[in-house]
């Protein structure tokens, strides 16, 4: 039989004036950024906290502090592998992910399929095993009014 585990991570980030936007190990054009110890990459958080919570692994702020500052302005890229590394080496492979980013501006659209790319290279899965969609805030609270960026993340791993 084989052993599956699913996690779930969230994060939110606040934004303020001046781009561009870090998301999923891209820098979108926009007139705001998200704001962090690190380079504030809210999906890319996401994602490591469903993995890391997949294999019971603790979180992102566990395996990068932010009270350490060789962590300030990190590439969340470089967290993402470490996190790959960390469940692969007790034994675990990454099957999918389901993500939702919480966002009124801008589109994710036309950035989905470089995301989604971009996310599978540095899993090293398919990029049909990673699903991004988007959702605004309806103009309504801190994601509506634009003063916050958040993002969902469902991953799944088997045994290998
Ligand atoms: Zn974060």
């Amino acid at each position: 039989m084989v052993g599956m585990r699913v996690g779930i991570g969230h994060d939110t980030h606040r934004l303020a004036p001046g781009g561009p936007l870090r998301l999923g190990g891209i820098d979108i054009p926009h007139d705001k950024g998200s704001v962090g110890h690190s380079d504030a990459d809210v999906l890319m958080h996401a994602v490591v906290d469903a993995i890391l919570g997949a294999a019971a692994l603790g979180d992102v702020g566990q395996m990068f502090p932010d009270t350490d500052p060789t962590n300030r302005g990190r590439d969340s890229a470089e967290m993402l592998c470490a996190a790959r590394d960390a469940v692969a080496a007790v034994g675990w492979r990454i099957v999918n992910l389901d993500c939702i980013v919480f966002a009124q501006r801008p589109k994710l659209l036309p950035h989905r399929q470089v995301i989604r790319k971009r996310l599978a290279d540095l899993l090293d899965i398919d990029p049909d095993r990673v699903s991004l969609k988007g959702k605004t805030g309806e103009h309504v609270g801190p994601i509506g009014q634009e003063k916050a960026i958040a993002a969902e993340c469902v991953a799944l791993l088997e045994s290998k």
